[in-house]
């Protein structure tokens, strides 16, 4: 692919999501930003790699950056009899596609396009269809178009089992009703792609759905600093429709507010923005809430991560698996104890977690979250996986409370949250420029990501870089339940506890 209107499955998808995505890659390449995780990446090839054997035995055409080769290689596989072909490319006319797995069925072929999530998602139908129209151009018989994505329903059971793993969805209706289509959406985007001229296309629902856009700030870079899109708790089709009604910075928002409906909470956003009001503190709820909590306070957070192909018995594809958790034991007086987990890496971590955690938390303590229902959910999953814990699972999990009621409810609200009340922004509210408090100040491990992703990929590290990445995890979450200490303890000075 060197021409600019030369288009593979990727880059006509993008084009059917907007097309200045390729006119700016095109013309203005440096404004992207850097937006997929690596992880979401590592997961698709991951995938990708176990797929290819579904139906058995597999020729692969290997990567190269000479697009002719591998045409040329999947045309000899082909005609050699190859019965599933990974990676099996074609290119006509300046279109390019490789297929994940192209399979003979009798005098045909079946085009299988394999997908790292759990449901088929419209985007991936315009994926096959463009690689049926090209795949007919290059004169092949194509009698079925699959996409293959993971089954959320499969529970590990000893060996992985493919065919239960894998769900074959039969999109071949769907596909070959777009073949014109594809035809006139190659020549839109094409013609779209070849003025030089930057086009003028405003910002919409598309440069979120079905893929952030890369470009969404420069696209974006005529905003006010404040503007509709910043409102906490207000639907992205809302803020569009907002938008190009003309209501776009925080005074249009406050001029038409009985029009939107605003709610307290956004209206509280808005003003202490413009107006720079002092925080809100509402005694009355706050000393509610204190009240609901019995010392000692068991601090509590857990850190999990996912697998999109189970690697422990008893997983489903990306279930949440808890791997780690702090707990900072908070007594009337102030003082504090601290209790941690952390599993050993490359080994299922959930029956030593759940062992500890119920000798950790007695029977009728008083535990506290900060957004409880993660969780809650995380123990009440580890009580139906493990029942001779499940009693003692249970009571911490009916015994929680969750400190983040005062800021969802707003009765405490500082304008540095920005309308957020994740502990991320009510933290460094409360606490501003306080290095102890910082995330930033951590070694490795920042946020809950890069701990799910340091812990899923931990073993493919050498011991001394484990030993460090062990000690990043531990650092991490002990903040986060040390941070709760803070924002309970800032929350009784509020109401002079
Ligand atoms: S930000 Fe929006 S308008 Fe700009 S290129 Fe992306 S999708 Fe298109």
């Amino acid at each position: 692919m060197s021409n600019i209107t030369d288009l593979s499955k990727s880059r006509y998808c993008k084009g059917i999501q907007c097309p200045k995505m390729l006119w700016l890659d095109a013309y203005k390449p440096q404004e992207a930003e850097d937006i997929l995780p690596e992880s979401v990446l590592a997961n698709g090839t991951l995938v990708g790699d176990l797929a290819r054997s579904y139906f058995g035995e597999y020729s692969l055409v290997d990567f190269s950056f000479d697009k002719t080769e591998m045409v040329n290689k999947t045309n000899e596989l082909m005609q050699s009899g190859a019965e599933n072909i990974a990676e099996a490319a074609f290119e006509h006319d300046g279109l390019y596609c490789a297929v994940d797995i192209l399979h003979k069925n009798g005098n045909g072929w079946d085009i299988i396009e394999v997908k790292s999530s759990t449901e088929i998602h419209p985007i991936y139908i315009e994926d096959m269809a463009f690689q049926y129209y090209l795949l007919t151009l290059c004169g092949l018989y194509i009698k079925n178009v699959f996409n293959m994505h993971l089954n959320k329903y499969y529970v590990r059971h000893g060996e992985l089992d493919l065919k239960k793993l894998f769900v074959l969805e039969d999109c071949t209706d769907n596909v070959r009703q777009k073949f014109n289509k594809v035809e006139s959406n190659i020549s839109a985007i094409r013609s779209y792609v070849s003025v030089s001229d930057e086009p003028t296309r405003d910002i919409d629902t598309y440069c979120e759905n079905p893929y952030e856009c890369a470009y969404r700030k420069y696209c974006g870079r005529h905003l006010p600093e404040h503007s509709v899109f910043d409102i906490a708790g207000m639907q992205t089709r809302t803020k569009y429709k907002h938008y190009h009604n003309g209501i776009i910075s925080y005074e249009d928002v406050l001029a038409n507010e009985k029009k939107l409906k605003l709610n307290a909470k956004q209206k509280i956003q808005i003003e202490s923005t413009l107006y720079g009001l002092p925080d809100k503190i509402d005694v009355y709820e706050i000393k509610k809430f204190l009240d609901t909590l019995t010392y000692p306070v068991y601090h509590l957070d857990f850190e999990t991560f996912q697998q999109p192909v189970p690697q422990f018995d008893d997983v489903r594809p990306f279930q949440q698996i808890p791997f780690q958790y702090s707990l900072h034991i908070e007594q009337q007086d102030g003082s504090l104890e601290h209790k941690e987990f952390l599993g050993k890496e490359g080994t299922d971590p959930r029956r030593a977690l759940a062992e500890q955690l119920v000798r950790d938390i007695p029977t009728g303590a008083c535990s506290l979250a900060f957004n409880m229902s993660f969780e809650r959910t995380v123990i009440k999953n580890l009580a139906e996986q493990f029942p001779d814990l499940s009693e003692q699972l249970m009571d911490i999990h009916d015994n929680m409370h969750d400190l983040m009621i005062p800021f969802k409810d707003a009765s405490y609200y500082s304008e540095a949250m920005q309308g957020s009340y994740s502990i991320k922004y009510v933290l460094p509210a409360l606490y501003p420029n306080d290095p102890e408090l910082d995330y930033h100040n951590l070694n490795g491990i920042h946020n809950g990501s890069e701990a799910s992703n340091a812990f899923a990929t931990m073993t493919d590290y050498a011991p001394e870089e484990i030993a460090e990445i062990r000690n990043n995890l531990l650092k991490y979450c002990g903040l986060d339940t040390y941070a709760m200490v803070k924002v309970l303890r800032k929350l009784r000075e509020a109401v002079g506890d």
